[in-house]
């Protein structure tokens, strides 16, 4: 295995990043701590990023330091990196029909929203959870009352925080596999809690969507302002796939090198309806420097 080079592990680069007219970046990670994300993100030229506000795959709690918040706000402002975007961790399933698992998903999702509102993110980003052993309706139903559960006494439109439902690649049983489906949860939860939406283009290539095609491109355009709304669609996670089209299966790949190619990802950068979404990455690192060549291939397709 390529031990991946910290990019904090080197000197600070001389020249600014070079500017772009649209908000790119890439998860990033936490390592160090929180704070490090930001000097990390600065580094690979991004204005923007993502990060984990706990570990991605354990359900230990965590607890950011006063310290490590305000030093990522300190640096935020001054490297000018906004939004700053929040994923939830992948165990938390709030559509889950196992009443143990589910109060812990509550619980561990609380923690995000507390985490997130701490560290003054804008964005938390979830995805819709797993049906498996009852029905989509009442999946999708339970995902939104869940959401609502874990926000009680919480004024995330006074911290301008906003949970954004994730798009997902539609395998058996998960929810989110439709633009349909993400505008189901956010619409049940107007008037509750701040909800918008995440597209990410790995997933909805694999679920089925055509964004590949010039013309399909369009469509889905089309058809996801007639769902979600295009005003809605506040990040857009920007991957490559490593499976075809249909196929369900999320192999996120470098930008350009999959089976999206380079050009859908230029149309939705230099679509105006889109010029207020945040572009992200979340592409591999297999070789050092990935990372910033990710984000450099995205800056480059902004005309
Ligand atoms: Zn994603
Ligand atoms: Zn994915």
């Amino acid at each position: 295995m390529v031990r991946e080079q910290d990019i904090l592990a080197r000197p600070a680069p001389r020249r600014p990043p070079r500017l772009t007219s649209r908000r790119i970046g890439i998860h990033t990670s936490t390592a160090g701590g929180i704070h490090n994300a930001a000097e990390r993100a600065h580094r690979l030229g991004c204005n923007t990023l993502q990060i984990f506000s706990s570990s991605p795959r354990q359900w230990a709690p965590y607890e950011l330091s006063d310290l490590q918040c305000e030093e990522m706000t300190r640096l935020r402002t001054s490297y000018d990196l906004k939004p700053l975007v929040i994923h939830t961790n992948y165990l938390v399933n709030l559509a889950s029909t196992n009443q143990l698992f589910l109060k812990k998903s509550i619980e561990a999702f609380r923690g995000e929203i507390e985490r997130a509102l701490a560290v003054c993110a804008d964005y938390l980003v979830l995805h819709p959870g797993s049906f498996r052993g009852s029905d989509r309706e009442t999946g999708l139903l339970q995902t939104a009352a869940a959401i609502a559960a874990s926000t009680q006494n919480l004024d995330l439109a006074a911290a301008g925080l906003t949970i954004l439902i994730e798009n997902t690649a539609g395998a058996e049983f998960s929810l989110g596999g439709s633009f349909e489906q993400v505008a189901e949860v956010i619409d049940r939860l107007r008037g509750i809690v701040p909800a918008a939406a995440c597209i990410d283009t790995c997933h909805t290539h694999v679920a089925g969507y055509d964004i590949v095609t010039e013309e399909g491109i369009y469509a889905t355009l089309q058809h996801l302002d007639a769902t979600v709304a295009l005003n809605n669609v506040k990040v857009i996670h920007c991957n490559d796939a490593k499976a075809p089209r249909g196929s369900k299966l999320d192999r996120h790949q470098h930008i350009g090198k999959g089976t999206i190619g380079k050009e859908p990802f230029r149309t939705l950068l230099n679509d105006l309806r889109l010029a207020h979404a945040a572009f992200i990455a979340e592409t591999p690192i297999d070789r050092p420097g990935d990372d910033r060549r990710n984000v450099d291939a995205l800056k480059r397709l902004v005309a």
